[in-house]
């Protein structure tokens, strides 16, 4: 196992579990990897030991942009918050109890050779029967994993502030394919920006003045930044995961939520797919895998791809979709019902828009009579 994150830790647990000799490689031990740490139910639910974590549990959020507003929602299903030392601890130890072994150095190269793979690490060398690539979005590798093209990641970077909210916040800007957001750990905040299409220094401007605008003191605190996939609709059909000898998990194969930047739960599902192809029947391993992402989750995250720039960029109803759906989210119930949803992860893209084209004429009713019922009473405040 080449990397010792969520997506490398979680295949070395079920792979020692099942009584296979295991080495999990990783240059660091577990660490505060840049990241906002939110785990969502869609995640907890399908791996429960998530949920007896140190995590902070929020149930409430707020979305905002400069022209609408804010709405505020309650999460029916809240969000565990983690902090990724302590995320990525938990998983590692996991893996340990299971019985695998850690190796601390630095993963120079890999080569497939008789079916299996060659390592070769800072410290020396090590032979395997298979090779599961989870060195993250840096991954190092040149010839395994996703190969980057331009609009295949964002930039993502942010602040640790100490201090301490109940909720979380996003805050959209006109025009701009990504979102600020706050998230509430125990102890402190993870406050940060991704986006697509701006250099780093636009970025980190923005949110330090978003952040000066709502009290968030940053001088002082911890900067971070790193890269987060978000593969554009073209590079899913061509995606590396998976060749003689390795398969690609988490980050490293891009798997990543490209319009949310949800990570952790597809690192962890990844590495859990991958092991069960290796214990499988199959002995074209590289197809098998391919297939097992693509029935679980790869064609969910394609559609994301393809709906991401109008998702942030695009209009409705004259006006820009960010805006609609903050007065969708503030105003109708049923519109707030798929929202909590999105939040929560169990709805996907393949069925959303089907969900809210059927809700969308209810939405619009209910919006409709909830302007009309404000009009109302501000009509009869004036008059009283
Ligand atoms: C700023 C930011 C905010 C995010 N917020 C969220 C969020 O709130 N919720 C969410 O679900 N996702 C979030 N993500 C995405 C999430 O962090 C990743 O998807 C997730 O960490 C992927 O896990 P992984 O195991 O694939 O890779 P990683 O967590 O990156 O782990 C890779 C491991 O490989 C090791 N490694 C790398 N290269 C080498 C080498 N050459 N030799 C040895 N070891 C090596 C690293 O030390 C690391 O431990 C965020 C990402 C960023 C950048």
């Amino acid at each position: 196992m080449l990397g010792a994150g969520p997506a490398g830790s979680m295949a070395a647990a079920q792979l020692a579990s099942a009584g296979v000799r295991t080495t999990l490689i990783d240059e660091k031990l577990p660490w505060e990897k840049p990241c906002g740490g939110g785990v969502t139910f869609k995640a907890y639910s399908q791996y429960p030991f998530l949920r007896d974590g140190a995590a902070k549990t929020v149930r409430q959020s707020s979305l905002t942009t400069p022209k609408a507003g804010t709405a505020d929602m309650r999460l029916d299903q809240p969000i565990l918050i983690y902090s990724r030392a302590e995320l990525n601890g938990r998983l590692f130890r996991r893996a340990e109890q299971a019985g695998a072994r850690f190796e601390q150095a630095r993963v120079l190269e890999m080569r497939s050779s008789g079916g299996g793979c060659s390592i070769r690490t800072a410290t020396g060398a090590i032979e395997a029967d298979a090779c599961i690539v989870a060195t993250g979005a840096r991954n190092p590798l040149r010839n395994a994993g996703t190969e980057w093209a331009q609009d295949d990641t964002m930039i993502a970077l942010g602040y640790y502030v100490e201090a301490d909210r109940p909720h979380i916040d996003i805050q959209f800007f006109e025009k701009f394919e990504g979102y600020v957001w706050v998230f509430p750990r125990h102890g402190h905040l993870s406050v940060g920006i991704c986006g697509k299409g701006k250099p780093a220094q636009t970025l980190r401007a923005w949110l330090e003045r978003y952040m000066d605008e709502h009290g968030l003191v940053y001088k002082g605190a911890k900067f971070y930044a790193h890269m987060l996939p978000a593969l554009a609709s073209g590079s899913w059909r061509k995606n590396r995961i998976a060749g003689e000898g390795w398969l690609a998990a988490g980050d490293a194969a891009g798997f990543v939520d490209p319009i949310t930047g949800e990570g952790i739960y597809y690192a962890i599902r990844s590495g859990d797919l991958a092991a069960q192809t290796l214990l499988g029947e199959a002995r074209d391993k590289a197809a098998a895998y391919r297939d097992a992402i693509q029935r679980d989750f790869a064609h969910d995250l394609y559609l994301g791809s393809l709906l991401s720039r109008r998702v942030y960029l695009g209009d409705f109803l004259f006006g820009a979709i960010p805006d609609r759906m903050v007065q969708f989210t503030r105003r109708s119930p049923k519109f707030r019902t798929v929202m909590q949803d999105l939040f929560a992860g169990t709805q996907g893209y393949a069925d959303l828009s089907q969900r809210l084209w059927r809700d969308l004429s209810g939405t619009l009713r209910e919006t409709a009579m909830s302007f009309l019922h404000s009009d109302i009473a501000t009509a009869i405040s004036k008059s009283s």
